[in-house]
């Protein structure tokens, strides 16, 4: 590791993808040390971010996200972008990287010079992975990426944390599955920008086409996020490369609304401050439970919970009366 930030810094502005994936090697590492260091640096990378658009991307194992973000990233490509892909998958630590961990899941994107691929941070919580994941978007922002998608797979709860992080939402599905064999929650349909329904081709095609008219009712059900955007509801091939245009243009448009009324600089305002909350719960939970006293006193009021000795709410109180001695 260089000792200096700003040979990373400069690095990173300078566009180098050498140093680009030097510096998210850094962001990644667990080491006290390298932490420090990448709070400078992101800090000083910070005015060069927020250019980007944000792009977030769930779906269950199978709805074609990989195949969808390869087509259409090799559009944006075409289109004059510089398009970066990140994911997000704690599972990852057990499957040993199930998530973009195979370079050949997006073939043309992945040796395309207008575009980065980073497969998902391994070990650690949702919340350590997501960290990780944010500062790399800033980092690939402030590198000069323009659209960033952001990957995860719709199981557990790392859709929230992805739409928590980007401009626009989208929830990719498959006809011919219910909802509960999709495994989509509701919360994720109220954090929806867009749903899209993928392999609309072939035989397919017409079951594509209901699917589409089913999500759109069940959408209208719910209040949407914004006054000004109702999250539509579209058809597409990844595979054929079919209705990718219209998703873009759908994009720009959310884009220019939300640029527009102010809700775009509301919302990212919304998430640094969410963020900056969450990081200080996570925070507080570390130096809590590695403090001494609770290290001490813990094993004790746990086995008299399990006696029954004392009542939760009580071991909890006198744990907490710690925080004053502290
Ligand atoms: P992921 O698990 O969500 O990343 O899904 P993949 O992109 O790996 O796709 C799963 C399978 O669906 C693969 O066999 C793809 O070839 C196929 N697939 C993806 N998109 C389409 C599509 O638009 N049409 C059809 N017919 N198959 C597709």
């Amino acid at each position: 590791m260089h000792k200096d930030p700003q040979y990373y810094i400069q690095g990173v502005l300078d566009s180098n993808r050498l140093m680009l994936s030097r510096t998210i090697t850094l962001i990644e590492s667990s080491l006290p040390a390298h932490q420090d260091m990448v709070r400078d640096i992101i800090d000083k990378l910070l005015p060069h971010t927020g250019n980007a658009v944000r792009l977030g991307i769930t779906g269950v194992p199978g709805a074609g996200k990989s195949t969808f973000i390869d087509s259409f990233g090799s559009l944006l490509s075409r289109l004059g972008h510089r398009v970066a892909v990140l994911a997000i998958d704690p599972s990852s630590t057990r499957s040993g990287g199930s998530i973009l961990g195979d370079k050949t899941r997006m073939m043309n994107l992945s040796v395309n010079e207008h575009a980065f691929i980073r497969p998902s941070p391994s070990g650690g919580t949702l919340g350590g992975v997501a960290r990780k994941t944010r500062e790399t978007m800033l980092a690939c922002e402030a590198a000069g990426f323009d659209v960033i998608i952001v990957e995860t797979v719709g199981v557990g709860q790392s859709e929230t944390t992805v739409a928590s992080m980007v401009d626009f939402f989208l929830v990719l599905m498959i006809a011919g599955a219910g909802d509960e064999l999709q495994g989509i929650k509701k919360g994720v349909l109220e954090v929806a920008d867009a749903i899209v329904i993928n392999k609309a081709d072939g035989d397919n095609q017409r079951r594509a086409e209901l699917a589409r008219k089913e999500y759109e009712t069940a959408l209208h059900l719910l209040t949407p996020g914004s006054k000004d955007w109702s999250p539509p509801v579209l058809t597409c091939s990844a595979l054929k490369q079919s209705g990718l245009e219209e998703i873009w243009e759908m994009v720009t448009q959310h884009r220019s609304i939300m640029v527009t009324n102010g809700e775009l600089e509301t919302r990212r305002k919304q998430q640094a401050l969410d963020w900056m909350h969450f990081l200080l719960g996570e925070g507080l939970k570390n130096w809590f439970y590695n403090h001494p006293s609770i290290i001490q006193q813990l094993p004790t009021l746990t086995d008299d919970i399990n006696s029954k000795k004392v009542s939760p709410a009580a071991a909890a109180t006198k744990l907490l009366q710690y925080l004053n001695r502290m």
